[in-house]
């Protein structure tokens, strides 16, 4: 059996940073679910599909075949044979994978993926909704937060490292926005698994969280070893 871990939690809480680097410590391979949803999200722009038009998406979602390739241990994400993965990563794909996220048939198709992926391999798989409806079952779930503030300032310094022109504010009122759809939408909506750690990163380093989040699946191990 495969072991999974589940990281959920809100944009820009450091979630794919921790999740790489604790799948790299356990040699797990690293599932990012919101890339999915950005090739997705991509996928609509491309024929000129708007996020608001539901019935066209659901049409087009039969279209799209999103697969997941790993080059060197780094996740590649393909779409209709074509790799995206450089195309995923702007703010712009990042609410386009908002908006479209809500819809059921979107869902249905990356979950079952993901839930594929997670059979096959041990995995470190972070989302929206993975403790609570793709790996209920995972052997350690984790609900990864920070305040507004601190995860506007973390992606404005990545998109300002990148080259990329941002404002931060401008990336607050993004973040708040996009926390709002994600948390109340009908579908799946973002909320901590009643089983999940919480963690708070917004005073914490990356090698902290790392060490809690692997401290906590020792401690799971420990004590299933004993049952
Ligand atoms: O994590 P990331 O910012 O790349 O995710 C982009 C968007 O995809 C999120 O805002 C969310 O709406 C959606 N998503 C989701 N379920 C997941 C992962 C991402 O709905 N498991």
């Amino acid at each position: 059996m495969s072991v999974n871990i589940a990281i959920d939690g809100p944009a820009g809480a450091g979630k794919s940073t921790i999740a790489k680097m604790v799948a790299g410590k356990l040699n797990f391979i690293y599932v990012d679910t919101g890339a999915m949803y950005r090739a997705m999200g991509l996928y609509f722009h491309n024929l000129g599909i708007s996020p608001e038009d539901g019935d066209s998406i659901c049409n087009a979602c039969k279209g799209a075949d999103i697969s997941i390739v790993y080059e060197a241990g780094v996740q590649q994400v393909f779409l209709n044979g074509e790799n995206v993965t450089g195309l995923l990563r702007t703010e712009e794909a990042g609410k386009m994978a908002s908006a479209i996220s809500g819809y059921a048939k979107v869902r249905e198709k990356l979950v079952e993926l993901q839930q594929k992926m997670a059979a096959l391999e041990n995995v470190v798989m972070d989302g929206r909704d993975i403790g609570t409806v793709v790996l209920p079952g995972a052997d350690l779930k984790i609900y990864l937060t920070a305040s507004v503030e601190t995860r506007a300032k973390r992606r404005f310094l990545e998109l300002t490292e990148k080259g990329i022109p941002c404002n931060i504010k401008e990336i607050e009122k993004d973040i708040e926005e996009r926390d709002y759809h994600d948390m109340h939408r009908e579908n799946s909506p973002l909320r901590r698994a009643e089983d999940a750690i919480y963690l708070d990163s917004s005073d914490m380093t990356i090698d902290e969280v790392a060490d809690a989040i692997l401290d906590a699946l020792s401690q799971k191990e420990g004590k299933s070893g004993q049952e």
